[in-house]
């Protein structure tokens, strides 16, 4: 994976801004013994200390050089929401006052996080609230790992872990690449949270040349496309970045990724109604992903989204919709609503927030 510069905040790094290899170079540089860096590492993603002084077992020179140079990331708590299925939506605000939001699933396998990587989003999708004031920043690997430690720390209360990731949230990951791949770094590490790769997804709008940097890289982590439409015309209607990316060389960048990695590809569909969800769309769909031999859908209910005018499709529009991408050999599932009781789509607490004046 590739080093990517940490994004200073008022100059200093974050704590979390570092990987351990990054760790094992900074104590060098700083003349401290190489067994520190594990120390750091191990207060910080095993113990999960929230501040230098917890670092007992280091001594009180070396704490001050870290209090020094580093920042631990404040996410402050602005509002959470819990739903009736325990999904536990979080509205945080960062450093610098910019708003995110950070959610926490609770499945029968485990608990699973849904992390933000950008404040804001440029990319423009038009049934999304995240992108309704533009891109304001990237978020540093650092801010991006902060939201798990938190999870992390608030399911440490009752013993439970986080168990998977999907980068899903607030942002295109994709456009934040080098960031976000530290981030993956740090959480796979085994002397981190060591979480599985397997269990963590990423999700793109369909970065092109980054799916390709992707698909180069030694990982096991999935891969999901957002695609929500069959064809060029309707894709470009309701996500801008087709026009930049165009439906052929998207086919053609995860036909590439599928024959270089030997995984398959979560293709995300959010139905909405009588734009994106008639028989004739799926029939198209089942079509287009043909080409890849386990090509499997994940068909999402579209949130009601205030500023857009989208409509839900019925449930039984759903299951059709379902029955004719299978009878096209094409897996489909159904996602599992979590949270909608808590408008836990992507961006609306924060847009609310915003809407209160917040940044
Ligand atoms: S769906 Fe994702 S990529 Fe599209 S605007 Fe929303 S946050 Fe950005």
């Amino acid at each position: 994976m590739p080093k990517s510069k940490a994004p200073v905040n008022n100059g200093k790094p974050y704590v979390y801004d570092l990987t351990l290899e990054d760790w094992q170079e900074w104590v060098k540089g700083n003349g401290e013994a190489g067994f520190r860096a594990g120390q750091i590492f191990d207060w910080l993603y095993v113990k999960r200390v929230s501040s230098f002084d917890q670092m007992s077992n280091l001594p009180k020179s070396l704490r001050e050089k870290l209090v020094g140079q580093f920042d631990f990331v404040t996410l402050t708590e602005v509002a959470h929401y819990r739903s009736q299925d325990g999904t536990v939506k979080f509205l945080f605000e960062l450093n610098d006052k910019n708003a995110i939001e950070t959610v926490v699933m609770k499945h029968s396998y485990g608990n699973s996080i849904c992390v933000t990587t950008q404040v804001g989003c440029r990319i423009g999708c038009t049934f999304c609230a995240s992108t309704l004031g533009g891109l304001k920043r990237n978020l540093s690997a650092g801010e991006i790992i902060a939201q798990v430690v938190k999870a992390q720390q608030m399911l440490d209360q009752t013993g439970e872990r986080v168990s998977s990731i999907v980068i899903m949230g607030i942002g295109e990951p994709f456009e934040n690449y080098d960031e976000v791949m530290k981030f993956l770094k740090v959480m796979i590490h085994p002397k981190g949270l060591n979480i599985g790769q397997r269990h963590i997804t990423v999700s793109t709008s369909g970065i092109v040349p980054n799916i390709y940097r992707f698909a180069d890289e030694d990982t096991q982590i999935n891969l999901a496309i957002s695609i929500h439409a069959p064809n060029d015309e309707l894709r470009s209607k309701l996500m801008p970045v087709n026009r930049r990316f165009p439906f052929k060389d998207l086919i053609e960048a995860c036909q590439y990724y599928i024959a270089k990695t030997g995984r398959r590809i979560t293709f995300e569909y959010a139905l909405m109604g009588g734009v994106n969800d008639q028989p004739e769309h799926a029939e198209e769909l089942a079509k287009v992903l043909k080409v890849f031999p386990h090509a499997h859908v994940n068909l999402i209910p579209v949130n009601f989204v205030s500023e857009r005018n989208f409509v839900r499709t019925e449930r039984d529009d759903i299951f059709t919709f379902q029955r004719i991408l299978e009878r096209g050999k094409v897996n489909a599932t159904i996602r599992r609503e979590q949270g909608s009781d808590i408008a836990a789509a992507c961006g609306q607490l924060r847009a609310k927030h915003m809407e209160s004046g917040a940044r």
